[in-house]
């Protein structure tokens, strides 16, 4: 019996942002993994078993995956957004590593969905246009000091950022920490995009000038795009257009 682990990304939140090969993948499978509410994304049928569990259990919940599939079923892993950012495709394959040869065997594929610092970006112009990069805020798995050090050298490097997880109850500090590196580190005015829930019915699209920002413009299901030293302001009547040209001059 050879079964298979298909880690597939639901997209920000719509419906039609779902790729239809992910569609594809979910109906085909018999078991479904992953966080509670992604899970809850998954329209339940005959001959499907829902397997929700808990954020702080990513590499055991890989585990049972890697299991299951083992034992024949077609498991599909969800993730929000893309698997393979800040999400479990990297849990799946630490798991790999670290487990018994023949998972090493199974057909595993990771199948990408839209991530929520490109639904975030279309929403609000094309901040990206031009180098980024993509941090997470949270110190759950990386020393708080690492995640200075980038903000300092993404600033320095004059990249636009997408920020993930970027504050989080139990520790709303490191937030207010970030916005005050960069305020130091940025020195100009520079957009700041807060697109929370985007693609569902409580998104909100908000843009602030950076000295403007304050920590609580941003919560767990917000993902912030801060500008380069580049990036662009279009006034009109409604929402203004945020954008980071194609050229830096030499
Ligand atoms: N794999 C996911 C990211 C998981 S980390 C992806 O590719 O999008 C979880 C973080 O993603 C949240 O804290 C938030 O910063 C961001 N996020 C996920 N869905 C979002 C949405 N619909 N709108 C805004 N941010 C979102």
């Amino acid at each position: 019996m050879s079964g298979r682990v298909i880690i597939a990304g639901l997209g920000p939140g719509a419906d039609n942002l779902v790729t239809p090969e992910v569609s594809a993948a979910l109906a085909q499978a018999t078991d479904v993994v992953g966080y509670i509410p992604y899970v809850a994304r998954v329209s339940p049928r005959p001959g499907l078993t829902l397997h929700p569990s808990d954020n702080r259990v990513e590499l055991d919940r890989a585990r049972h995956a890697l299991e299951m599939a083992h034992a024949g079923r077609t498991v599909v892993v969800v993730s929000s957004g893309d698997p393979g950012v800040f999400a479990m495709a990297s849990a799946v394959f630490e798991a790999v590593e670290a487990g018994p040869p023949e998972w090493r065997a199974l057909d595993i594929r990771v199948l990408p969905g839209i991530t929520a610092m490109l639904a975030a970006a279309a929403r609000a112009g094309a901040p990206l246009g031009h180098d980024f990069c993509a941090i997470n805020l949270s110190d759950n798995l990386k020393p708080w000091a690492l995640i200075e050090r980038r903000l300092r050298l993404a600033a320095e490097a004059d990249f636009a950022m997408a920020f993930y997880n970027p504050r989080s109850k139990s520790r709303p500090e490191g937030f207010a920490r970030t916005l005050t590196v960069l305020k130091e580190a940025c020195g100009d005015t520079r957009p700041v995009i807060f697109a929370r829930a985007v693609s569902t019915p409580q998104e909100e699209i908000r843009v602030v000038l950076l000295p403007d920002t304050t920590p609580e413009m941003a919560d767990m299901r917000t993902v912030v795009i801060v500008g380069s030293s580049t990036t662009r302001l279009i006034a009109r009547s409604g929402a203004p257009i945020v954008y980071t040209p194609r050229s830096v001059p030499a």
